[in-house]
């Protein structure tokens, strides 16, 4: 089973939607098993149409709660809080539940054992099916941290089942960055495949993702989306990529029926044929041999 993770290095470079047209390109050829590491704002859905079959919690860590039968006021808490999160009184202590970052230190501080460490629910993943194969995918709740964490744990779900299923492919749509998402959605990846746009920040953001494909040792290749809406950076793009020696699998030029597509929920290869389209075929079976490789 080989695993594919599709990383760019900011938003909006039209990652999901290459993911969407990649789960179609390649379910017809291979068993496939997809996730959605982008648990920030979780989008292949849109495109995917899955229908849910598990629903599950995460937790993402922990907040101090403070017993006030227990409380002896003696401030130790509030002293040892590097967040500001404890709440004087004149009987008992409180917890700022929005200021406590979870880092227990307050609980074994404390001399009267009066606090004690509560998990919190940061989101949900779920295991759904879709046309292309199963997905995998999460939603963090709003305000909520820890998104490497969850991230792990969506690809671990995706994998797991891939293994158990004997999937040729598992197909990680990843988060945008470099964060630690990033990380987490690249771990033990065989191949990136990075998006990158003629833009003004276009070879930077490149250069920032390769970086942590780099560090980890992942083989990457780029895919230029838009490469012609300016030919002068599509241009530093190629120049940058020939310099580093990473093989550029395809150029896809700017094609409003991929919007289109979008917009009626369907990956773009599977809509209709065209210029964007015929890129992504060419892009799929340079990907696939090398993955065979
Ligand atoms: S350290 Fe314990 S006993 Fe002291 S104020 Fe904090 S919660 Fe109360
Ligand atoms: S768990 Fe850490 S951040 Fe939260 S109240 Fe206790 S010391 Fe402060």
């Amino acid at each position: 089973m080989k695993q594919l993770v599709i990383l760019s290095g900011k938003g909006g470079t039209g990652k999901t939607s290459i993911a969407a047209a990649l789960a179609h390109l390649a379910s017809s050829e291979m068993r496939l098993v997809l996730a959605d590491a982008d648990v920030d704002a979780a989008n292949l859905e849109l495109v995917l149409a899955p229908t849910r079959v598990e629903e599950h919690p995460f937790e993402g860590g922990a907040v101090a709660e403070i017993d006030p039968d227990e409380c002896l006021a003696c401030g130790i808490c509030e002293g040892v809080c590097r967040f500001d999160a404890i709440i004087p009184g004149e009987q008992s202590y409180q917890v700022d539940r929005l200021a406590c970052e979870g880092c227990a230190a307050c609980f074994y501080q404390c001399p009267k054992q009066a606090i004690r460490m509560v998990p919190q629910q940061a989101g949900e993943w779920y295991r759904s099916d879709t046309r292309f194969g199963p997905l995998f995918h999460a939603h963090l709740f709003a305000g909520q941290e820890n998104s490497g964490k969850l991230v792990t744990m969506v690809k671990q779900q995706a994998r797991l089942l891939a293994l158990d299923t004997d999937a040729d492919l598992l197909l990680v749509d990843g988060p945008p960055g470099i964060g630690c998402p990033v990380i987490s959605a690249s771990a033990g990846a065989d191949m990136a495949l990075l998006v990158a746009e003629p833009t003004i920040s276009g070879v930077h953001d490149l250069e920032r993702v390769l970086a942590t494909t780099d560090h980890f040792g992942i083989p990457a290749r780029v895919l230029i989306n838009k490469t012609d809406i300016n030919p002068a950076r599509a241009g530093d793009i190629e120049a940058f990529c020939q310099e580093r020696g990473i093989p550029i699998v395809g150029r896809i030029p700017y094609d409003t029926t991929v919007t289109e597509a979008m917009v009626n929920g369907q990956p773009i290869t599977a809509y209709a044929d065209g210029p964007a389209t015929e890129a992504l075929h060419l892009a799929w079976a340079h990907l696939r041999e090398a993955l065979r490789s």
